[in-house]
This record gives structure tokens, C-alpha cells and sequence, in this order.
């Protein structure tokens, strides 16, 4: 039996690993369908503490890997399909394989909500993007036309960040009012460089051809008219799905999907911790997300201490 299993291998989930090996629980640490996470989608990752010239992103996640690994860390590629939190110990289905676990710590992240157009997928990277705050000050994108999709808190947060880089940010929204908070909103659309572009959805980026962005094809909903817009990236923040599907009407959740904590780390079930973006809708950056796996590991360690006493 386990003492310790981490569903997830974002900066969360190995950070809990970390602490955990470190206490010598040598916990199961199971990478899910994307092994190091989001941040393994990004390129250079320049807002992490300790990397003055910046790092890369899928080489961070290597490197904390292997940190938790060298204190006794077993990082599995598998996928939880079950877990049975009702008995103790859990009771977990990996890849068809029983696991039972005394506590389970659920690091399993969000995704970013896509757009589904053509041209989004092939030049992800390549201009398209999904995190201003990772990727807007590359090169690239530098006294470049830029474009945010979305008309939320975080679409207007991304084009304000992006008016420090880009020459104009055209503000592409499906409707005619911003669905962002009202002082967003205003901070937004009082921006000079911000330009909205209302009631309009993104039909294709391009260019494939040319392996990089070089503008969207615009269609405006009420009237129909297609138009191309010129720019060099596209920031996409049409919101994110928390990763909490397997654990919903066990774990309490917010309508969105967010697992909420009772204290600290702990949720409603006693032995299940959590940490990082499939609990948090307002950060969502690599080092709060590394800080809630440290405290969803030191949460659990008491947790086993106190129940084996
Ligand atoms: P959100 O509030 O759900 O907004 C998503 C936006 O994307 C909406 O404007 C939506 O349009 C649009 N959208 C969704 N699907 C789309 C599609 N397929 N094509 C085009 N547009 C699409 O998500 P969020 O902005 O990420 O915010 C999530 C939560 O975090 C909110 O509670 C927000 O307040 C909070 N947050 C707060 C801050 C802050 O206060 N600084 C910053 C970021 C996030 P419609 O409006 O038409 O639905």
C-alpha cells in the first residue's frame, strides 16, 4: 500500500513530490496524458524565480523531476481512470491496475479552453499561445499587432500586459459587451493600444504556409463579412477547464469545476489534499502552483502522522 499517491506532474505535483520524497513517504507520482504539464507547451519560462536568463519550459519540468526522483520520488506514466474515496485506503484504478493509498493528492491541473479553428493547432508556438504572461515578451512578438481572444477577466488581463510589447492589441470578442469585470473592462477599453473588435470570432490563423502567425480571418457574427486581420501572435483566453472531471460529486467543487479546500490544502474528503490550478482560477502561475504543491505535501505528511499515532 502507498503512503503518498500525486495524481499530476505539473509544477504542483512535483513540487509535492519533492517534499514528500523528501519525508521519506516515497510517494507514487502518476504524469496523466500530459507528463509535466501545461508549462511543457510553453517555450522560454522567464517569471520562475532562480533562471535570470530564463529556462524553457519542458526543461524546467525535467529538471523538477528529476529533483523529486533523486530523494526516492516514483514517477509512473499512467492515467487515473478511477478512485474509490469512500473506504480507507483509496482505493485507485491506474491504467487498469489497483492502487490503494492512504492520501491522494490531486495535482491534476486545467487546460486551456481552444478555440478549434484551423491554423490554431499547426502554429501553437509558432504565434499562437495561451499565456501572455509566459510568452508575451518573446522576441516575436516585440512592436508587433497582436491579438487577445475573449471578453473576460483574463482576455482583458492578457491585453493589458500585452500593450508593454506589441504595437496595437485588437481585442477580438464573440459580443458587443465585454463579460469581464466592470474595472477590467474600463482598464481595458480606456487603453489606447487596445483595440476592440466586437461581435467577431476567429475563423483560422495564418499561415500554416509560412509556419508562423501572420494574421486571423475575422467573421463578424451580425453581419456576416469576413475580413483578415494582420498580426504576429494570438493569444487565446477563452477560459480553462479544471482537470476534476474523475472527481466530481465526491470532492466539493465551484460551479466551474474548481476543487474548493476546506483548510489549507485539505478538501471535504479526510487523506485527499490539493494543490495547483485545478484548485485555483486567479494565479495560475508555475511558482504559486510549485508553493501549493509544497503545502498540499506538508499538509499530507501531518495527515499521516496524525492517523498513525
Ligand atoms: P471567462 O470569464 O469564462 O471568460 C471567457 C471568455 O471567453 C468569455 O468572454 C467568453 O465569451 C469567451 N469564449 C468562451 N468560449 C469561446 C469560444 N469558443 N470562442 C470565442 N470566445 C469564447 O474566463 P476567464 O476570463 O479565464 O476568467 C475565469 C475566472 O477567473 C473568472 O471568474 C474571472 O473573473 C477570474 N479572473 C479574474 C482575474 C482578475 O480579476 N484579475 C483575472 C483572470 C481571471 P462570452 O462572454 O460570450 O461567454
Amino acid at each position: 500500500m502507498e503512503k503518498v499517491v500525486i495524481i499530476g506532474t505539473g509544477c504542483a505535483g512535483l513540487t509535492a513530490a519533492l517534499y514528500t520524497a523528501r519525508a521519506n513517504l516515497q510517494p507514487l507520482v502518476l504524469t496523466g496524458t500530459q507528463p509535466g504539464g501545461l508549462l511543457t507547451t510553453t517555450t522560454i519560462v522567464e517569471n520562475f524565480p532562480g533562471f535570470p536568463e530564463g529556462i524553457d519550459g519542458y526543461e524546467l519540468m525535467v529538471r523538477m523531476q528529476k529533483q523529486a526522483e533523486r530523494f526516492g520520488a516514483r514517477v509512473q506514466f499512467g492515467t487515473l481512470e478511477a478512485a474509490d474515496l469512500s473506504r480507507q485506503p483509496f482505493a485507485l484504478t491506474v491504467d487498469g491496475e489497483k492502487v490503494e493509498t492512504q492520501t491522494l493528492i490531486i495535482a491534476t491541473g486545467a487546460s486551456h479552453r481552444h478555440l478549434g479553428v484551423e491554423g490554431e493547432h499547426l502554429l501553437e508556438n509558432k504565434g499562437v499561445t495561451y499565456c501572455a504572461t509566459c510568452d508575451g515578451a518573446l522576441p516575436m512578438f516585440r512592436n508587433q499587432p497582436l491579438v487577445v481572444v475573449g471578453g473576460g477577466d483574463s482576455a482583458c488581463e492578457e491585453a493589458l500586459y500585452l500593450t508593454r510589447f506589441g504595437s496595437a492589441v485588437h481585442l477580438v470578442h464573440r459580443r458587443d459587451t465585454l463579460r469581464a469585470s466592470k474595472i477590467m473592462a474600463e482598464r481595458a477599453l480606456s487603453n489606447p493600444k487596445i483595440k476592440p473588435v466586437w461581435d467577431s470570432v476567429v475563423t483560422e490563423v495564418l499561415d500554416v504556409k509560412q509556419d508562423k502567425v501572420t494574421g486571423v480571418r475575422l467573421k463578424n457574427l451580425k453581419t456576416n463579412t469576413e475580413t483578415v486581420l494582420d498580426c504576429a501572435g494570438v493569444f487565446v483566453a477563452i477560459g480553462h477547464l479544471p482537470n476534476t472531471q474523475l472527481f466530481k460529486g465526491v470532492i466539493e467543487m465551484d460551479p466551474n469545476g474548481y476543487i474548493v479546500p476546506k483548510k489549507g490544502s485539505a478538501t471535504n474528503v479526510p487523506g485527499v489534499f490539493v494543490a495547483g490550478d485545478c484548485a485555483d482560477h486567479f494565479y495560475r502561475q508555475a511558482v504559486t502552483a510549485a508553493g501549493a504543491g509544497c503545502a498540499a505535501a506538508m499538509d499530507a505528511e501531518r495527515y499521516l502522522t496524525a492517523s498513525n499515532q
